[in-house]
């Protein structure tokens, strides 16, 4: 048999942020040819873009989502590290009142990286742009899919302004592709990585496909974040400083978080359900956060920074999934990454993680079945479920209890894993072996069932083997530079 023409052996990644950046990797080496078509013209280095505004809030990569990132990218937290990231070891570096008190700062088991988003961004974008085998059209709109019902043979795009100056950016359109300037990328499989907007349900049913079963589950949480430098003796290796809220409490939940990322600066994120939203004054954040949140410990940190950005607000945090991996039928060459398959409430903090494991999926699934053979993309799309459907149950199964985050509120299955994982979360405040099985699963390392072993059953029945801890575990080495003695 001969091979595929060119166009087959092309895969057209839609979207060039996380995961169309991942996706692209994880496809080099198995494609001729891979293309990433993204509508901003995206900066050189780390600097705000239009298409990513969740990037002026807090961001921090999970060990489950750097050890995939490493696999795809080897040295990618090397470059990461040298760019000014942290690597924070959980729970050591971490100050953290859950629901059931104060954890105590237990020996590394899993680490985070935190950075500002556009950092992390920047440095996975080079490293993967490094690839010649991967081309980026930039300022270039993803329209729609062409093809039927059957299969997707490419993408209709548009140029936008800036496109012309892209490199790529006419290599398809036949010499035209100045601003508005529209044609179609042929390609072989396509890779819907567009986020949160993403319009591929739309676009499967002008192909003649069914509507896609989508759920949402709405906490109404708004975020509210902003830049501050740390006071001089605190910049670096800082803690991370965490409060949520107790949901037995009743009314909305509240919580705040503290990360230490690059140049000395602190991104502070605060948060609140429906009735319990921050606001978007920059004069009140700091006062949210002392007497707003469970414990006052992060606005009395905030009083001795400096702040150095207004206050960035969304409420972009709806728990949204397209179950594209249940759909009747299933086009050759499409598979949906990233937010644009599900997206969850950020404040579990899991969506980068999710696009990384699913990117090497998608590679391994390729690799496995072969490029272009029969029922590819729906194979990988069955696959993806997987780690999707790990953090979405970790959000949703917390999310429910939000008065109004769905139609009929918690079912008695929901009620029931809610009441053992606050049992969990008590046993882990004061056991450091429970504390390391729960940080397995909130890290995406491992998946639920560890929690559901007989020796960890045994723990939670029995509770926490060390006493409560009466205020924020801080030494007072952190204390002293933070001005807090
Ligand atoms: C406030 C907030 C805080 C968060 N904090 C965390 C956190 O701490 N940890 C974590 O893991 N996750 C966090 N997340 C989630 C994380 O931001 C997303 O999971 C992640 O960005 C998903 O990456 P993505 O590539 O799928 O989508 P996105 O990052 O949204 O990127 C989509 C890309 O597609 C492009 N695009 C869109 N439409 C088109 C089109 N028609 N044509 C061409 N290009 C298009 C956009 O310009 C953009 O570049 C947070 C999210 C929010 C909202």
């Amino acid at each position: 048999m001969s091979e595929p023409s060119r166009p087959a052996r092309t895969a057209v990644v839609l979207g060039g942020s996380h995961a169309g950046m991942l996706a692209a990797r994880a496809l080099a080496g198995l494609a001729d040819r891979v293309v990433v078509v993204e509508r901003d013209v995206l900066p050189d280095g780390p600097a705000p873009r239009k298409g990513l505004p969740q990037a002026r809030h807090a961001h921090m990569l999970w060990s489950g989502g750097v050890r995939a990132v490493e696999e795809l990218l080897p040295g990618a937290t090397e470059a990461l590290l040298a760019a000014g990231a942290r690597r924070a070891p959980v729970t050591t570096d971490m100050v953290v009142m859950g629901a059931r008190g104060w954890f105590r700062r237990w020996p590394e088991s899993h680490h985070v990286i935190l950075a500002g988003r556009d950092l992390l961004d920047a440095t996975i974008r080079d490293l993967v742009l490094a690839d010649d085998r991967i081309e980026l059209l930039r300022g270039v709109e993803v329209l729609g899919l062409a093809g039927d019902a059957g299969a997707v043979t490419g993408v209709r795009v548009r140029a936008g302004e800036g496109a012309g100056s892209a490199p790529g950016a006419d290599s398809d359109a036949g010499g035209e592709a100045g601003p508005g300037a529209e044609w179609v990328v042929p390609a072989g499989l396509v890779v819907d990585a567009t986020g949160r907007g993403s319009r591929a349900g739309r676009w499967l049913t002008e192909l003649g496909l069914p509507a896609v079963e989508r759920r949402e589950v709405d906490s109404g949480l708004a975020y509210a974040s902003r830049l501050f430098r740390a006071p001089e003796q605190a910049r670096s290796g800082y803690p991370v400083v965490n409060v949520q809220p107790d949901p037995r409490a009743g009314g909305p939940g509240r919580a705040g978080f503290l990360l230490p990322i690059e140049d000395g600066h602190w991104i502070v994120t605060l948060n609140g359900t429906r009735g319990g939203e921050p606001s978007t004054d920059d004069a009140d954040f700091v006062r949210f956060a002392r007497e707003e949140l469970r414990h006052p410990v992060i606005g009395e940190l905030l009083e001795r920074a400096e702040p150095v950005s207004g206050v960035a607000y969304t409420r972009a945090t709806v728990n949204r999934r397209h179950f594209y991996e249940r759909m009747p039928a299933w086009p050759e060459n499409l598979t949906v990454l990233g937010d644009a398959l599900a997206a969850y409430n950020p404040l579990y903090g899991h969506g980068l993680a999710v696009a990384a494991q699913s990117a090497v999926i998608l590679r391994d699934t390729v690799r496995r079945r072969g490029w272009g053979s029969a029922g590819l993309s729906r194979r990988v799309q069955k696959a993806v479920a997987r780690p999707v459907s790990t953090a979405w149950d970790l959000a949703v199964g917390q999310d429910v209890f939000c008065p109004g985050a769905t139609e009929n509120g918690p079912t008695v299955r929901d009620r029931l894993v809610a009441a053992y994982v606050g049992r969990l979360m008590l046993t882990a405040t004061g056991n450091g072996r429970i504390a390391r099985r729960v940080t397995d699963v909130t890290s995406l390392e491992r998946g639920p069932e560890v929690l559901l072993t007989p020796s960890v059953l045994l723990a939670a029945a029995l509770g926490p083997w060390k006493p409560a801890l009466t205020g924020p575990p801080l030494t007072a080495d952190e204390l002293k530079r933070a001005g807090l003695e």
